[in-house]
């Protein structure tokens, strides 16, 4: 009892409700896990009580896989603020919940309020850190949480010229989604994708293999029109393809289907010309792509139209299997 700082502290003291009061009031701080922290020499560590220890023990591991949860998502989208997918493989991190340690009462005879009479507590001790639940995992993003982070994008040299952007049209769970590869004067104009001459070609092969333009989702690798209408540099591909990469995940399509080099290099990593390689089925996360011919090309050489409707024909295959 004489090494109980408490105890000899109280005995230090002549006025007894005094020294009552304030071994009251250091009892309770022993009780929140404040301990001797009057008499420690200075630059000494006092040890974890063993319940802090457990608590730390319990909570430390789960906040790890937490943190490393909310990065997993974040690193894929930021852009003004999330770094958006390269690939979209988000791992799915269940929210950590923790418990709030018991509020211990304050000891009979605390101080108390000169208004109410209530007696004055000490601030609830607040999470730490450690113990702060995770945000609740919302799930996958949507279109509309990611068209609103791209909000007014400055993040290229596109921006100066454009006057929409054009972020992608139709259905949010489509099966099938079209990738071209920038807007043109008309997308520009309107603030949609293939709405030009291309854009009527491709609305009717997606009606000759028996689609609605409604059904499908049809976007682009950059989101601003690249002036007359150049093919999209690397760096602006850079910067606008992680938005691509975020839509395609958040739809997860059965099929993608790639309109012309551009979107075949930024979705699929494939340099090889089309003519090479259209028409074969690659994976890309969850889904299936396919590359085939810009219609746009198909404008400028109508022999290529052959091409065009085989492998339209092959999406309609894929799509009639289950
Ligand atoms: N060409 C494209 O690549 N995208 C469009 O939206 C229009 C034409």
């Amino acid at each position: 009892m004489a090494d109980d700082p408490i105890q000899n502290l109280k005995s230090k003291i002549q006025n007894p409700k005094l020294s009552q009061e304030l071994a009251n009031w250091l009892e309770f701080y022993r009780e929140l896990g404040i301990e001797e922290f009057y008499r420690r020499a200075p630059g000494s560590v006092a040890p974890l009580s063993p319940a802090r220890d457990d608590r730390l023990a319990q909570t430390a591991p789960s906040e790890g896989a937490a943190r490393e949860g909310r990065l997993a998502q974040a690193t894929p989208s930021e852009g003004a603020g999330r770094a958006p997918a390269t690939k979209p493989a988000l791992t799915e991190i269940k929210p950590v919940v923790s418990a709030a340690p018991p509020v211990p009462r304050p000891p009979a005879g605390a101080p108390q309020t000169a208004v109410t009479g209530a007696p004055i507590r000490p601030p609830a001790p607040s999470l730490s850190l450690f113990e702060a639940p995770a945000p609740k995992s919302s799930g996958p993003e949507t279109l509309e949480q990611i068209r609103a982070d791209l909000g007014d994008c400055r993040r290229c040299k596109l921006a100066g010229g454009r006057h929409n952007i054009v972020f992608g049209d139709g259905n949010p769970h489509a099966e099938l989604v079209f990738v071209g590869e920038g807007p043109g004067a008309d997308e520009d104009e309107q603030g949609l994708p293939f709405v030009g001459r291309a854009g009527q070609l491709l609305n009717r092969m997606i009606q000759m293999i028996g689609m609605k333009r409604e059904e499908v989702y049809i976007c682009n690798v950059v989101k601003c029109r690249p002036p007359g209408n150049r093919t999209p540099e690397k760096e602006e591909i850079e910067t606008c393809s992680p938005f691509l990469f975020r839509q395609l995940e958040a739809i997860k399509p059965r099929l993608i289907c790639c309109l012309g080099a551009p979107a075949v290099r930024t979705v699929l990593g494939i340099k090889e010309g089309i003519t090479k390689i259209h028409g074969q089925f690659y994976d890309f996360a969850a889904s299936k792509a396919l590359a085939t011919v810009h219609p746009a090309y198909v404008l400028r050489n109508p022999r290529e139209e052959k091409i065009l409707r085989e492998d339209f024909e092959k999406i309609r295959e894929f799509l009639k299997g289950k």
